[in-house]
């Protein structure tokens, strides 16, 4: 049954790439079931409606998969109440992450434990944790239940995907993931290209199992031909989705913070809630190629990869001194994926607010940046038409000649001067975090 809630449709609402993924992966899974002799059943509405469609399967229990985001969870606890209290069994399972999070705070104590706010101890007890995914064939049948119409991307003000995803999609990107790329992937993603896997949307929406991702990677690492670097990304890659399931228990365990620092002592940092350079930023004009190619690449496809994803994040808070929360708000309306508590816990990582306890903040300097990662430029061509035309190789276009860009014999638009200089913005932002930090001591 796919049910869509009020905080389903306000998330959809706000993303029509978003909707459109969801609605194509919606509608290649009514497609598979009715492969299976079954049939897809489609509700809106609230408690009401889920009792009566119990009622009609003739159910004594409903089965839902959480979801970590705050207005998800209390909607879900209050339809739990309704529906017990209207006599049936309301269970919440944890389908999104591989270690559902009680079972990785169990091991803290034996109470159940109140989760992790650290990743290094909780990376360590999720290997631990992680189970095999139950291999049982499942019988479906058509209890002949009334459906509604699937939901269209036109609903959310999107088109529909020329292609649409499915299982068997996702299944044949993680297979070519796992074939080859991922044994160069400590490398490679550090190179702001198409090298990581790209299955972030597909794990958002179910239609890749991150428990089947973890099973067939350990799988892969049983190859006792593997080199001693190939084996390094294996382990880099099970790292990264570890931490997808290490902020998913801190969105669980501590719900206050899509919107609350995690840490106490910066909840009241003087963080700015304007600046002249924040339409620049949005925009991809920010006069830094790196953060600039991030923001259009966003812009154009919906994604955008993870290194440039930090250092345009980082631009935001420390270079404009800008509320973490702003730059979070302002990708989800572009993002396909839809994943609160994991932009919820980059973005205060990156702020320096949440989980990552460095003693300072981790301020990228975006042209370092743009040298080490994208030393010919390519990244930055690619994504800025502007700076297409600048000669490859050592050159990078880190910061383009000014005076050349700027003749008006061009009619291409010209790629603007740095909205603010890095050096000093940085310095003058470590300056107010230190006197903040000193007033909290
Ligand atoms: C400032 C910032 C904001 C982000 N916002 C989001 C967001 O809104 N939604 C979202 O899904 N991801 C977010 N991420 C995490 C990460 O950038 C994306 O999941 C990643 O770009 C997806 O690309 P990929 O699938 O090729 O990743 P890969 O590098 O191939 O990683 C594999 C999978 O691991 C998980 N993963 C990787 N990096 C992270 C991470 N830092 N945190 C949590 N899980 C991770 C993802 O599910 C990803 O698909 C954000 C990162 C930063 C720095």
């Amino acid at each position: 049954m796919l049910h869509l809630d009020a905080a389903r449709r306000e998330r959809l609402n706000r993303s029509p790439r978003r909707a459109a993924f969801y609605c194509g992966a919606a509608s290649a899974l009514r497609d598979a079931l009715r492969g299976r002799g079954s049939e897809l059943i489609v509700s809106r509405g609230g408690a009401p409606e889920i009792e009566c469609l119990a009622r009609e399967a003739r159910a004594a229990t409903v089965v839902w998969a959480a979801e970590y985001d705050a207005a998800a969870a209390a909607a879900h606890r209050s339809l739990q109440a309704e529906l017990e209290e209207a006599g049936l069994r309301a269970t919440i399972v944890h389908d999104a992450p591989v270690v559902a999070p009680e079972d990785a705070a169990a091991a803290r104590s034996a109470d159940g434990g109140l989760g992790y706010r650290a990743f290094v101890p909780y990376v360590n007890v999720w290997r631990e944790a992680i189970r095999a995914p139950v291999a049982g064939r499942v019988d479906f049948t058509d209890v002949g239940l009334a459906t509604q119409a699937l939901p269209r991307p036109e609903d959310f003000g999107g088109e529909p995907l020329a292609d649409p995803p499915s299982e068997a999609a996702a299944s044949a990107a993680m297979d070519a993931f796992l074939a080859g790329p991922v044994l160069h992937y400590l490398t490679a993603r550090n190179v702001p290209a198409d090298a990581t896997s790209q299955l972030s949307a597909h794990l958002s929406f179910g239609t890749l199992s991150a428990r089947t991702l973890v099973a067939c990677l350990n799988e892969r690492a049983r190859d006792r031909f593997l080199l001693a670097e190939e084996r390094l990304s294996l382990d880099a890659y099970r790292r990264v989705l570890a931490l997808r399931d290490f902020f998913f228990q801190l969105a669980w365990f501590f719900e206050a913070h899509p919107d609350q620092a995690l840490q106490e002592r910066m909840r009241h940092f003087p963080f700015a809630r304007e600046h002249a350079g924040l339409d620049a930023w949005r925009e991809g004009r920010t006069g830094y190629p790196l953060v600039d190619a991030g923001i259009r690449e966003l812009a154009a496809t919906g994604r955008m990869h993870p290194r440039a994803r930090a250092v345009a994040a980082s631009f935001l808070c420390f270079d404009l001194g800008l509320d973490w929360r702003i730059g979070r708000d302002a990708w989800d309306g572009q993002l396909i994926e839809d994943e609160p508590a994991l932009a919820t816990g980059n973005w205060q990582w990156i702020a320096g607010v949440g989980a990552d306890l460095a003693q300072f903040p981790r301020i990228y300097n975006p042209q370092k940046q743009a040298r080490t990662l994208d030393p010919r430029g390519a990244y930055v061509r690619r994504w800025i038409p502007e700076l297409a035309a600048l000669p490859a190789g050592r050159g990078s276009p880190l910061r383009p000649p000014p005076g050349q860009l700027a003749l008006p014999l061009f009619s291409a638009p010209t790629y603007p001067p740095p909205v603010v200089e890095h050096e000093e913005a940085a310095r003058e932002f470590l300056r107010r975090y230190v006197d903040f930090v000193a007033t909290r001591r």
